[in-house]
């Protein structure tokens, strides 16, 4: 039955495996990219990035010697940012370390910052067609069809890694593992699995039992928390006012417009005001909205209610509280710094905005 699955898979995944990028190198430095990339990002977007990111930081040797700033620009958008800190740490261990080379050595890439178990699976079965199963969350939704799991997924983990590393054929872990994935992702889909495609139909428990409707069995659903927040844009001779956030924390390293979460029982306007001072030890006031933004963000929603400042006292600088440093910059030199995702939009907002080019321009 194994042998029988791998083959049925492996031939499948020949013709109808998608012509990505980095598949058509096996290089470990863009196969460790790209698995960073993709985690929790839709494979278009993903190959997007990762287009772009390889143009910039073609190898170890080239992200090793970059500066934050730079790689976070890269990944702005991707959210998630210490994956990319992360990156930029493990290259510079790279490059001092073991020869600006990833190791082929399971335990040793364990030890590299971001990297776990999935990852280092993925570089040593996809890069190193070593025998190291990896489970991504399209492997977990196939396995738990195609054997018919009773549990929710998260409750049948070890049973899963244990069946991928049973299945994987001699030799063939690179094209094995990308083949569940691949399955996973194109025919086993979350929705609507399109089971008259696929080529394990005959195998497949959930199909010959008629319950492929129920399965993956659910768990409880993730709580949202929703959270307000009031952020300021402050103009003062063309220019803007941005910050940049602490180093440790939510989007740490991460430029922003001041501001922050409403207390309870308080108005985004009082807040903004609140926060401006805390922050920035400026007195602001005249606010006028711009607009709010829902973003969500791991298990948040979050709303910023956006507004123009204006300053009130005449102190020519702030003293920060909440940041590490700020600037006073022009509109197109916004490009130059990273932004969290929903400063990002607002700061997309604004260039189309007939009331910002008036406050830049008075
Ligand atoms: Fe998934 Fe349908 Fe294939 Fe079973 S038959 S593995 S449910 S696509």
């Amino acid at each position: 039955m194994n042998d029988l699955l791998a083959e049925k898979i492996l031939h499948w995944f020949a013709d109808h495996g998608r012509d990505l990028p980095w598949r058509r190198t096996y290089t470990p430095y863009q196969i460790w990219i790209s698995e960073v990339m993709l985690q929790q990002t839709q494979m278009e977007r993903g190959v997007e990035y990762f287009k772009r990111w390889l143009e910039r930081f073609p190898d170890i040797a080239s992200l090793a010697v970059a500066d934050e700033e730079e790689v976070l620009r890269y990944w702005e958008g991707l959210g998630y940012y210490s994956r990319a800190r992360n990156l930029l740490k493990a290259a510079r261990i790279l490059r001092d370390l073991h020869g600006g080379r990833l190791p082929a050595d399971h335990g040793a890439l364990l030890g590299l910052p971001g990297i776990g178990p999935y990852t280092a699976g993925a570089i040593m079965s996809l890069a190193f067609n070593a025998a190291y199963p990896i489970v991504d969350a399209n492997v977990e939704r196939l396995f738990a069809r195609l054997f018919d799991l009773h549990r929710p997924v998260r409750e049948c983990k070890g049973f899963i890694w244990e069946k991928a590393a049973e299945l994987l054929p001699q030799g063939k872990a690179r094209f094995f593992n990308q083949a569940l994935m691949e399955l996973g992702a194109l025919v086993c889909k979350p929705r609507n699995p399109s089971c008259g495609l696929c080529p394990v139909v005959d195998l497949c428990r959930s199909f010959r039992l008629g319950v492929v409707d129920a399965r993956p069995v659910l768990g409880a659903a993730k709580k949202i928390i929703p959270i307000a927040t009031a952020n300021g844009v402050l103009v003062r001779e063309g220019r803007l006012f941005i910050q940049k956030r602490r180093q440790s924390g939510v989007w740490a390293n991460l430029w922003e417009f001041p501001g922050g979460q409403l207390e309870a029982d308080e108005t985004p306007e009082a807040a903004l005001v609140r926060e401006f001072m805390e922050e920035t030890g400026f007195q602001v006031g005249g606010l006028e909205k711009i607009r709010s933004i829902n973003h969500t963000y791991t298990h948040y929603r979050i709303t910023l209610h956006c507004f123009f400042v204006s300053l009130l006292d005449t102190r020519p600088e702030p003293e920060l509280t909440a940041a590490q440093e700020y600037r006073w910059v022009q509109p197109h030199e916004l490009g130059h710094y990273a932004f969290p995702a929903p400063h990002r939009m607002l700061i997309d907002h604004l260039l189309g905005d007939p009331a910002f080019q008036e406050r830049l321009a008075s």
